[in-house]
């Protein structure tokens, strides 16, 4: 600790950011050419075609290095079709992190497959992997990881269980598009990769989805779910048990996306990489100035073993109180916000699932029973207290903020901010 008091803002001190962020924080980034792509697809009339999609499709299967990829109109009928293309139905159990977005999991309601939540690593907030093997049981037939606000997932660890037991695996792609997992995309580690690329998300192309996979039967099993358009040209489904039902989509929904999105995908495909380059570079220095700095710890991954964040979306932070006296993730983030920097206590759009009575009461499907155990007995993970250390670290989270472009001396500014606010803790006692 410095033990140089400052006063800190939130008590009438300066302000520690003084500078503009100027277009920092803008995201999506558009451009002319995504606006040119955008009109001829409304100039044409070709909205609900598929073969700019088709074209987005091969492209980004391409670029992430898989032999197909599927577009839906957003990441949850693209997680839905995934697990339907991994053959889950009623009773299955899939098991997937109670922390994350609810559409990792909630999808599989509708297949009247049976989620099963299982606890987060408190460093990585992926999930962890013991407690993978530790929720097994005969009717499991999946697990379902999200690499966590661009965190990859303990993949040398996860793998060996999957393949010991014989399971599908869904990685939930939504937070770390293009990011690698020891030299590998996320993405490409299971059967299927499934992500959402919605505006906010790091890849943003409007409400919109894709999956990817090397499995022609996934991909064709999620056609056949939703797709129903496609599954009458010639040589789409070519599994028999599909193409009897060619025509009707299997599941009585719609999985197709707008031409507008598909568009501006290709166009934004073009300057991912280097994009993704520029965040991390603003957020690696980011984290380089809080190196050593006491009771915060960053959610980040060493880049030397060849693994990465992708494009950091929804960045996070820890806190360790027991070195700042205790001080929450709510006070500790209103005081770097008094600084003029971006904090917000906890993890944003993301809850534990279990902490909430969804799966614990809600009857989706007028069974007589909630739809989650309906077809199980299961109830080790439906309630508060069932995932302790989940529940205990979401007191430690804080968001910090996601930087698009690099810009040296205002990601110092943001990082002196939490620096000084941290070392001066005593005065928020
Ligand atoms: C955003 C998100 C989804 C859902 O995607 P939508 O496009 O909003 O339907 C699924 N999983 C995770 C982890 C997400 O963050």
């Amino acid at each position: 600790m410095t033990g140089r008091s400052k006063k800190l803002a939130i008590h009438g001190g300066q302000k520690t950011v003084t500078l503009d962020p100027g277009d920092i924080f803008k995201w999506p980034i558009v451009t002319e050419e995504d606006e040119a792509a955008v009109l001829d697809v409304i100039r044409r009339g070709v909205m609900s075609q598929f073969d700019i999609t088709q074209g987005f499709e091969k492209e980004f299967a391409e670029w992430i290095g898989t032999k197909h990829a599927l577009c839906f109109g957003n990441g949850t009928m693209a997680l839905l079709g995934a697990m339907f293309g991994c053959g889950l139905g009623a009773g299955d159990e899939i098991i997937g992190p109670s922390l994350t977005y609810w559409a990792t999991m909630l999808p599989a309601l509708n297949l009247r497959a049976v989620p099963v939540l299982a606890e987060v690593d408190p460093d990585t907030l992926c999930i962890d992997p013991t407690d993978i093997e530790h929720r097994i049981t005969e009717r499991t037939k999946a697990v379902i990881i999200t690499h966590h606000f661009g965190h990859p997932c303990d993949m040398d660890r996860i793998m060996p269980i999957v393949e010991k037991h014989g399971l599908k695996l869904i990685e939930d792609v939504s937070h770390a598009q293009g990011g690698l997992y020891k030299g590998k995309k996320l993405g490409t580690f299971g059967e299927v990769g499934a992500m959402s690329l919605m505006a906010g998300k790091s890849f943003p192309i409007g409400e919109g989805g894709i999956f990817v996979t090397n499995d022609r039967l996934v991909w064709e099993r999620a056609v056949a779910f939703g797709h129903y358009g496609r599954t009458m040209r010639e040589g789409i489904i070519t599994d028999p048990e599909l193409a009897r039902f060619r025509g009707m989509p299997l599941g009585g929904v719609k999985f197709r996306l707008n031409q507008t999105a598909s568009a501006m995908g290709r166009v934004q495909l073009k300057y991912y990489d280097e994009r993704c380059v520029e965040i991390r570079r603003a957020m690696s220095l980011f984290w380089d100035c809080l190196e050593g700095c006491p009771g915060l710890q960053a959610h980040r991954v060493d880049e030397k073993t060849g693994s990465n964040m992708g494009g950091w979306y929804a960045a996070m932070g820890l806190l360790k109180p027991e070195e700042i006296g205790g001080v929450t993730n709510v006070k500790f983030a209103e005081a770097v916000r008094a600084e003029g920097a971006e904090c917000t206590p906890s993890c944003g759009n993301t809850s534990p699932i279990h902490l909430h009575p969804i799966l614990r009461e809600a009857d989706v499907h007028n069974e007589g029973k909630p739809t989650a155990i309906a077809h199980s007995e299961r109830t080790d993970c439906t309630k508060p207290g069932d995932l302790p250390v989940t529940e205990a670290v979401m007191s430690r989270v804080i968001s910090v903020p996601r930087f698009k472009r690099f810009n040296k001396e205002y990601v110092e500014q943001q990082a002196a901010a939490f620096r000084k606010v941290a070392e001066n803790y005593r005065e928020l006692l």
